[in-house]
């Protein structure tokens, strides 16, 4: 396995991997690295013949009172995981060769990124799009993996490939969760022993929501109020949001309608640690 930090020379690497007719897979993570983020690079292997995995912690998606500088960091830790499952490459850039000077230009986004998460990370989305273009002009992948752990990111980057053309495809791989349910993040060490056990809330108002609208229910509010009592009942969770969307659209769900599938997407804060979660809810059309 290598390990590259300079741009040029994974410029270069990626230059001679398609000359020699080799498909690049690429996929982004700010490392500390869990079984999510490898699940991807399972992925990633099945669809090309060089797996590069980005590990970058952006500060440009961090707002200023976020956690960058206390976001866990173990390169060493990251490269034997990484190693061990078939990377080929790791691309770790240093901040100052990301950003060398203060950026002029960046990738807007607009819409769906102001919701949800959006909502209370206002920046967030342009920092996240803009790195990820940044990434795919670095790496050059045919292919690139995300998680749909963060499924307004997938969203808002598929809609980034196709507005501005990037020739990439997009995969997104479903979400690994521990045995009682927890969704892995990197962020999870944050939790204390209590926090960590109530956490497992989040994924069962998920599987509760997908039960009330098995039974027939159609009226999201309805739904969000019974995970809301659900989570308030079980937990000092803080909620931020609980939003049903159209997972083809990201556009808000008030009633079942026609649509078969609506995306259950949550976030809450167990004392300082911000989690999201999301379930795709099968709607009965019985
Ligand atoms: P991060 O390092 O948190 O920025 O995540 C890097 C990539 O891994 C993103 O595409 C995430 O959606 C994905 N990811 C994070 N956690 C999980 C998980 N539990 N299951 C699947 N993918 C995940």
């Amino acid at each position: 396995m290598k390990i590259i930090s300079d741009i040029f020379k994974m410029q270069r690497t990626a230059d001679d991997l398609r000359a020699s007719g080799k498909k690049i897979a690429l996929v982004p993570t700010m490392g500390y690295l869990h079984e999510g983020h490898l699940s991807l690079v399972d992925e990633a292997k099945k669809n090309a013949d060089v797996v590069v995995l980005s590990i970058y912690v952006n500060p440009s998606q961090f707002a200023p009172h976020e956690d960058l500088s206390t976001y866990p960091r173990d390169f060493a830790r990251d490269s034997k995981l990484a190693e061990a499952r078939g990377v080929d490459i790791i691309f770790a850039p240093e901040d100052k060769v990301m950003y060398p000077e203060k950026e002029l230009v960046f990738v807007e986004t607009e819409e769906v990124s102001h919701i949800l998460e959006g909502e209370f990370r206002p920046t967030h989305f342009k920092g996240v799009a803009s790195v990820v273009a940044k990434l795919f002009n670095i790496v050059k992948p045919h292919v690139a993996v995300f998680g749909q752990k963060d499924a307004q990111q997938a969203f808002i980057i598929r809609r980034m490939v196709s507005d501005l053309n990037f020739d990439v495809s997009m995969i997104v791989a479903p979400i690994v969760r521990e045995e009682d349910g927890l969704a892995l993040s990197s962020r999870n060490v944050y939790l204390s022993e209590e926090n960590r056990k109530e956490a497992t809330v989040l994924y069962r108002s998920l599987n509760l929501a997908q039960q009330i609208v098995r039974d027939g229910e159609r009226q999201f509010t309805r739904v969000r109020s019974e995970m809301l009592r659900h989570i308030t009942a079980e937990s000092q969770g803080k909620i931020d949001y609980i939003s049903f969307v159209n997972p083809d659209t990201f556009t808000r769900v008030e009633e079942a309608g026609a649509l078969k599938r609506v995306l259950a997407l949550l976030a809450a804060r167990f004392g300082r640690t911000r989690l999201i979660d999301n379930m795709f809810l099968e709607v009965s059309h019985k």
